[in-house]
Order: structure tokens, then C-alpha cells, then sequence
């Protein structure tokens, strides 16, 4: 079995087909899926697809795009929903993205560590968007060492990799590790400790090879990240699938492996 560790089964392309796309990715082996929500608007339906299908949890959080959306006080509705929820089983995507600079540094790290502190209070693990802010994502999460964390859609360098392996985090690939425009992330795939390695899609986004460009991406398509990634690392993928399975188990607790 493999997991779909992260993709958004509300956004436009997946919300309109979930029960296909459940059922499909069930078909191709793929038996949990964790969807992702990621502004206060779309938590209800997040909630709400876990809640119909038993294969689908949940993760809440604000991703830093819609930092600049969110008040100061965002922060306690959001511990109801996921107090209020048996299959919500991390926060996140939350972290920084200077990629864009869709909202303010200084607001971004501001709603950031919110979630990190509720994470914490909450005992859940996070799952961190990165991108182009690696130095301060790492400052921050110096601070919070009790935290078990994934580096979401890994895109850095091998180097960047390696400073969150020391860290203690996991590392989650999508079908960027397809791409033969991305020689960093290959390179980095390698080096990533049996017991920290995830796949994910962040579907609807980064098809994989060799469906990219023809098919928006869906849980199924997991399977050709796994294959990639075995490739890289020199094994076979009914391996793959079995440490990133366990690994999703540790990391976001033994209800998704036995629901
Ligand atoms: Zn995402």
C-alpha cells in the first residue's frame, strides 16, 4: 500500500471527481490519502471529505499564501475544528514562501508560528511549505525541537536537505522528482534516511511523468512518484511503498495505517 501523504482534494479539478478520484487511487493501490486545507474557506470542506470517505484524513492550516488573509485570532477556530475531528492528523501546510511574497515577510513568520505553537499544544505533527525562505524556516523551527515535522514537496538543494534531516524532519516528494529539470531534488531523494523518506502528489498540482502535461495530478499518480523514487535510490518500489507507508504511520499516527 502506498499513502498519498499530501494533495488538496477541494481545490478546482479534484473537488468536482472525489469520489473518482478516491476510488481511483484506491484501485492503484494507493489506500490513505491526507487532503490538505489551507485557508479558513476551505477547512469545512476538508473536514468534509474526510468525513465521507474512510481512506481520507486531513490536515489543517493556513499556507502562507493566504497569510495576509487571516487575523491574529485565526488561531482558535482552527484548534475547535481540529479538536472537534477524529481525522484531522497534522496542521499545516504552514510555513514560509518568499517565492511570491504573496503577504509580508514579518506576517507570514507571525502566522506561521501561531500554528507552530498549536501543533505543539495540540501534540499533532506540521507539515511545512518551503519555498525560497529556507534560512528563516529553518531559525524558526530551531526553536520548536519537540516538533515532529515534513518538509512538504521537497525543492531545495541536497545541502538544504541534509540541514533538515539533522533536524529530525521528514522529507516528502512529489513528481518533481520526475522532472529532468530538477537534478537537485533527485540528488537529494538519495541521500534521505530510510526512516524520514514520504511521497505525496500535491495533487491537483505537478502531475508526475509520464502522465505531466497530459493529466491533472490525483492520489493515484503517487505510484509514479514511488517508481521514481526507487529508481534513485536503487530499489524496488514494493520497498518504497513499505518504509513511506510505515514512516506516514509514525509520523502521523497509527490511525491512518489501520482506519
Ligand atoms: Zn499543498
Amino acid at each position: 500500500m502506498l499513502i498519498d501523504t499530501h494533495c488538496h482534494l477541494t481545490y478546482p479539478g479534484l473537488q468536482e471527481q472525489q469520489a473518482d478520484v478516491v476510488q481511483r487511487a484506491q484501485q492503484a493501490g494507493v489506500g490513505k490519502i491526507i487532503s490538505i486545507g489551507t485557508h479558513p474557506a476551505d477547512h469545512p470542506g476538508t473536514l468534509d471529505a474526510s468525513a465521507r470517505f474512510e481512506a481520507v484524513f486531513s490536515a489543517l492550516g493556513i499556507h502562507p499564501h493566504h497569510a495576509g488573509e487571516v487575523g491574529e485570532d485565526f488561531a482558535e477556530p482552527l484548534e475547535k475544528l481540529v479538536r472537534a475531528s477524529q481525522k484531522v492528523v497534522a496542521i499545516g501546510e504552514c510555513g514560509l514562501d518568499y517565492h511570491g511574497n504573496s503577504a509580508p515577510q514579518i506576517v507570514q513568520k507571525k502566522v506561521f508560528g501561531l500554528q507552530l505553537e498549536l501543533a505543539k499544544k495540540l501534540r499533532l505533527p506540521v507539515i511545512l511549505h518551503v519555498r525560497d525562505a529556507h534560512e528563516d524556516t529553518l531559525k524558526i523551527m530551531r526553536n520548536f525541537p519537540d516538533l515532529r515535522f515534513v518538509i512538504h514537496c521537497f525543492s531545495g538543494t541536497p545541502q538544504e536537505a541534509q540541514h533538515w534531516i539533522q533536524l529530525g524532519a521528514h522529507v516528502g516528494f512529489t513528481g518533481i522528482v520526475t522532472y529532468k529539470n530538477a537534478p537537485g531534488v533527485r540528488e537529494a531523494c538519495k541521500l534521505v534516511p530510510e526512516n524520514r523518506l514520504l511521497v505525496e502528489t500535491d495533487a491537483p498540482y505537478l502531475s508526475p511523468q509520464p502522465v505531466r502535461k497530459m493529466k491533472i495530478n490525483e492520489p493515484a499518480f503517487v505510484t509514479h512518484v514511488a517508481a521514481q523514487v526507487a529508481v534513485e535510490r536503487g530499489c524496488d518500489a514494493a520497498h518504497v511503498a513499505a518504509i513511506t507507508t510505515q514512516n506516514a504511520g509514525e509520523l502521523f499516527g497509527a490511525q491512518i495505517l489501520h482506519h
